[in-house]
C-alpha cells in the first residue's frame, strides 16, 4: 500500500539541514498553491526568488513538455539547440559576448571564481590570486562560494577552506581600498545583498569597485544569482547602476523553477577557461535549456519588466499602511519585486515569527536573516492577489503584536 508522504517523513528520512514549515504545498497555479489539506496559500516567497512566473506558468509548462517530447540529455560531448538558443539570447541582451552554463546559483559562481583566478594566473602569474568579497554577502554553498561569502556561520567547522579571501564592508569603499591591490584577481559583489537582507548597493559604491577593479586589473563579478533576470525591474541589475561587470553570474529566476544557472563573461577574460579546465555534467542540458530560454524570452518584455516597478509601489504601499497601523517595521526597502521590511527594534529578531503566523493566515513569505521580512513574489502576481496577500499579511502582523 503506497502511504502519502507526511512532515514527519522529513525528520525520518532527511538529513537535518533545513527545517521545513509543517505544510506541504502539493499543487501551484500562478501566485497560488494548495497544500495537502487543500488549504489555499498566496505565494509571496516565489521559492526564494525562483518562480519568477509563477507557478506553473503555460509558457514554462509548454517548453518543458515540448522539450521533454524530443530530447532531454546529451552530457558536453554534444551541444544542443536550446543551449545555444539560451547562450546566444543571454549575450544578445547583456554586456556578455560568452556564456557558461550550469545547474545553480552556487556553480554559477565556482565558474566565475574559478576563471577569474585561472584568468590571472595566466595573464599576470600565480602571485594574482587574492580574492576581495564583503560582508554579509551569500554566494552559494560551495566550500569555494562560502568562503567567498560573507557569513562565518556558513563555513564554519569546515575547514581548511580555500585562503586569499578577504572581506570588506559593503557600501564602504574605503574598506575596499584598503584590501585591493595588484595580487587581487576579483571583487565579487551582489548589487543588492539578498541573503543579507535586502540591501541595495550604493551606485557610488559600485561606480567605485569598477574603477578600483579598472586601477589593479582585477575583474568586477556581479553575483546576480537573485537580483537578475527582471527581479529588480530590469533584466539585470546592473543595467539599473550602469556599471558593467566582467562576469556576471545568474540563476533561480533563470529557470522559472528548473535547475539552470549560467555565468556570463566577455571575450577578454572567457578564453582562460580552456578545453578540459572546468565542466559540469548538467550544465547546458537541453530540457534545463529550453526552459530557461522560454523564461528568458517571456521575462525580458517591456509588459513583464514594467509591471514589476508598479508592483513594487503596490507591495511598499500596502507595507507602509500595514506600519502606520502597526509600528513594526523600521525600514521597508529593496529593488523591484525583491523586497526587504526591517523590524524596529522592539521586534529585533523577530521576523522569522511572522512566518508560521503568515502560513496559518494563507500566505507564504521569507526572511532575509533575523530582522527582515522579505517578499520575492511572482514578476507576474496578479494585483489582486496581492491585495489578498497583504491583508493575510496584516492579519499575522496583527497577531505577532498580540492586539488580537
Ligand atoms: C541563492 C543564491 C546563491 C546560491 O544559489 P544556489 O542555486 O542555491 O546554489 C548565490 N548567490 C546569491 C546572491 C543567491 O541569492
Amino acid at each position: 500500500m503506497t502511504q502519502t508522504p507526511t512532515r514527519s517523513d522529513f525528520d525520518q528520512y532527511m538529513v537535518p539541514n533545513y527545517a521545513p514549515q509543517q505544510t506541504i504545498p502539493v499543487r501551484g497555479e500562478g501566485s497560488r498553491l494548495w497544500d495537502q489539506q487543500g488549504k489555499e496559500y498566496i505565494d509571496f516567497a516565489g521559492g526564494i526568488a525562483v518562480n519568477a512566473l509563477g507557478h506553473c506558468h503555460p509558457v514554462l509548462v509548454d517548453a518543458l513538455k515540448t522539450q521533454a517530447d524530443k530530447l532531454w540529455h546529451l552530457a558536453n560531448i554534444y551541444t544542443n539547440e536550446p543551449a545555444l538558443e539560451l547562450a546566444r539570447n543571454l549575450v544578445e541582451r547583456t554586456f556578455a559576448d560568452k556564456v557558461y552554463l550550469c545547474s545553480s546559483g552556487g556553480e554559477a559562481n565556482e565558474a566565475a571564481l574559478k576563471l577569474a583566478r585561472r584568468w590571472a594566473h595566466d595573464q599576470h602569474g600565480e602571485h594574482k590570486s587574492r580574492i576581495v568579497s564583503f560582508g554579509k554577502s551569500f554566494h552559494g554553498r560551495t566550500l569555494f562560494t562560502v568562503s567567498v561569502g560573507g557569513q562565518p556561520k556558513y563555513s564554519q567547522g569546515f575547514g581548511p577552506v580555500p585562503g586569499g579571501i578577504e572581506h570588506g564592508e559593503f557600501n564602504d569603499l574605503d574598506s575596499v581600498r584598503h584590501l585591493i591591490d595588484d595580487d587581487t584577481c576579483a571583487v565579487m559583489v551582489e548589487p543588492m545583498q539578498g541573503e543579507g537582507g535586502i540591501i541595495p548597493a550604493d551606485p557610488a559604491f559600485l561606480e567605485g569597485l569598477r574603477e578600483l577593479c579598472d586601477a589593479h586589473d582585477a575583474l568586477l563579478i556581479f553575483d546576480e544569482v537573485q537580483t537578475g533576470v527582471g527581479r529588480t525591474g530590469s533584466l539585470f541589475a546592473y543595467m539599473q547602476y550602469g556599471v558593467t561587470p566582467d562576469i556576471l553570474t545568474s540563476a533561480k529566476a533563470l529557470g522559472g523553477g528548473f535547475p539552470v544557472g549560467a555565468m556570463l563573461t566577455t571575450d577578454r577574460i572567457a578564453p582562460a577557461l580552456t578545453l578540459g579546465t572546468h565542466g559540469s555534467t548538467y550544465g547546458g542540458n537541453a530540457l534545463a535549456s529550453a526552459v530557461a530560454l522560454a523564461a528568458l524570452q517571456h521575462i525580458d518584455t517591456p509588459e513583464v519588466l514594467e509591471g514589476v516597478a508598479r508592483k513594487h509601489e503596490l507591495f511598499r504601499e500596502h507595507l507602509e499602511t500595514i506600519n502606520r497601523k502597526y509600528q513594526v517595521f523600521k525600514e521597508i526597502r529593496g529593488m523591484g519585486l525583491l523586497i526587504g521590511a526591517e523590524m524596529r527594534p522592539e521586534y529585533e529578531g523577530r521576523a522569522k515569527e511572522i512566518l508560521p503566523l503568515a502560513i496559518e493566515e494563507g500566505l507564504m513569505a521569507l526572511i532575509a536573516g533575523p530582522n527582515v521580512l522579505r517578499m520575492a513574489p511572482s514578476l507576474v502576481i496578479p494585483e489582486a492577489d496581492i491585495a489578498e496577500g497583504m491583508a493575510r499579511l496584516e492579519r499575522a502582523i496583527a497577531r505577532l503584536v498580540g492586539e488580537q
